[in-house]
C-alpha cells in the first residue's frame, strides 16, 4: 500500500513538472481585489501587459472587490495552485488584514508562493479641490476643529487608503467620518466631484489629478519628494512629523503552485520592470521601481512577514477593527 501510494505521489509530481514545462498553455487570471481604474488595478494592467508577452498568453485581469481587498485575495489564495490564477496583493491584503480581521480566512505569511514586488507607492494627503485649506497645517487645524463633519474616503477596512488613514488621524488626533468605497478609482471620482473630502493614498492613483490641478494635494508622506510631482512637499518639510509611510503593491499565487511555474512567473515580473516603456508608465504615476534584490519571491515573504508584525501594533494601538 505505501508502494502504490509513494508510486502516485511520484506521479503527480511528474505530471506537474510536466505541467510546470509546458505552462503557461492558456490565459492567466491576475485578481485585483479592488475596482477598475484604482492603483493596484493599474499597476496590474501595467505589469500585466508586459508579463503577458513573456509567457505568450493573456493575462486577464479580474476585478473582485470587497472587505478591502480580503474577499478578493480569500478567492485567489483558495484557486488551484496551477498557476492559471495569481492575484495583485499590497501593504493592506498582505500586512493590515490580519489585524482588523479576526476571522481572516487567510495567513499572508503562509497561504501564498510569492512572486515579487511589483512597485512602491508613497502615500499622499490629497483633498477635494475646494477643500477650505491651502497647505498641511491649514488641514489639520480644519480637520481638528471639524472632528466628525470631514468625510475620510477609503477602499474599505485593511486597505492601503484606510489603514494609512486611520494611521494619519491618531497622529493628527481627530476622527473623521468614515466612507467607504470598493477601491480608491471609485473614491477619486468622489473626491474629483467634490462630494467627499479627502484621503490617504497611493500615488499612482493621484499624481494624474495633482498634476492636472482637479484635486489638492498637501503633502506626500516619505522622506523625498517624488521626481513625479516635484512641487509637492513631504510631511516633514510641511510641518507635520510621525507620519511617513509608502504602501506597495506585488504579485502572488496560491500556495502549492510548483517552483518552475513560480521562477517563470517571476521572470517574467522582473522583465517587465526591466522594460524601457513599462518602467517609465510606473515611473511618470510616481510608482517607485523595485531594485533587483527586492524583486525575488524570497525577499517579498520577507517583507509580508515584516509589515504583518509592524503593522499589528499600530493598528491595535488605534482600535481599528472591521468585526
Ligand atoms: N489604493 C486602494 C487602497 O486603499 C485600493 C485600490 O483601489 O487599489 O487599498
Amino acid at each position: 500500500m505505501k508502494k502504490i501510494v509513494l508510486g502516485l505521489a511520484a506521479l503527480g509530481l511528474a505530471v506537474s513538472a510536466a505541467q510546470a514545462q509546458t505552462y503557461p498553455q492558456r490565459p492567466i487570471t491576475m485578481i485585483v481585489p479592488f475596482a477598475a481604474g484604482g492603483p493596484t488595478d493599474v499597476i496590474a494592467r501595467i505589469v500585466g501587459d508586459h508579463m503577458s508577452r513573456t509567457l505568450g498568453q493573456q493575462i486577464v485581469i479580474e476585478n473582485v472587490a470587497g472587505a478591502g481587498g480580503t474577499t478578493g485575495i480569500t478567492r485567489a489564495a483558495q484557486s488551484q495552485p496551477d498557476g492559471y490564477t495569481i492575484m495583485m496583493g499590497h501593504m493592506g491584503t498582505h500586512g493590515a488584514a490580519p489585524a482588523l480581521y479576526p476571522s481572516l480566512k487567510y495567513d499572508p505569511t503562509k497561504d501564498f508562493a510569492p512572486i515579487g514586488l511589483a512597485a512602491g507607492t508613497p502615500i499622499i494627503i490629497v483633498a477635494k479641490k475646494d477643500f477650505p485649506a491651502k497647505d498641511l497645517k491649514g488641514f489639520v487645524d480644519y480637520m481638528k476643529a471639524n472632528g466628525e463633519k470631514v468625510n475620510m474616503a477609503h477602499a474599505g477596512v485593511g486597505s492601503v487608503s484606510h489603514m494609512t488613514g486611520i494611521f494619519f488621524s491618531s497622529v493628527i488626533k481627530t476622527k473623521p467620518t468614515m466612507v467607504t468605497y470598493r477601491g480608491t478609482g471609485p473614491a477619486l471620482n468622489d473626491l474629483m466631484a467634490n462630494s467627499v473630502d479627502y484621503m490617504t493614498d497611493q500615488i499612482v492613483n493621484v499624481a494624474p489629478q495633482i498634476q492636472g490641478g482637479t484635486i489638492k494635494a498637501f503633502a506626500i508622506a516619505t522622506p523625498e519628494r517624488s521626481p513625479a510631482l516635484p512641487n509637492l512637499p513631504t510631511t516633514k518639510e510641511a510641518g507635520l512629523d510621525g507620519f511617513e509611510v509608502s504602501a506597495w503593491n506585488a504579485v502572488f499565487a496560491p500556495k502549492g503552485t510548483s517552483p518552475e511555474i513560480v521562477k517563470k512567473l517571476n521572470d517574467a515580473l522582473v522583465k517587465a520592470l526591466d522594460d524601457e516603456n513599462t518602467k517609465k508608465r510606473l515611473l511618470d504615476l510616481g510608482g517607485v521601481i523595485p531594485t533587483g534584490a527586492e524583486r525575488t519571491p524570497a525577499a517579498l515573504q520577507k517583507l509580508v512577514e515584516s509589515e504583518v508584525a509592524r503593522w499589528t501594533p499600530v493598528l491595535k494601538a488605534a482600535g481599528a477593527t472591521a468585526e
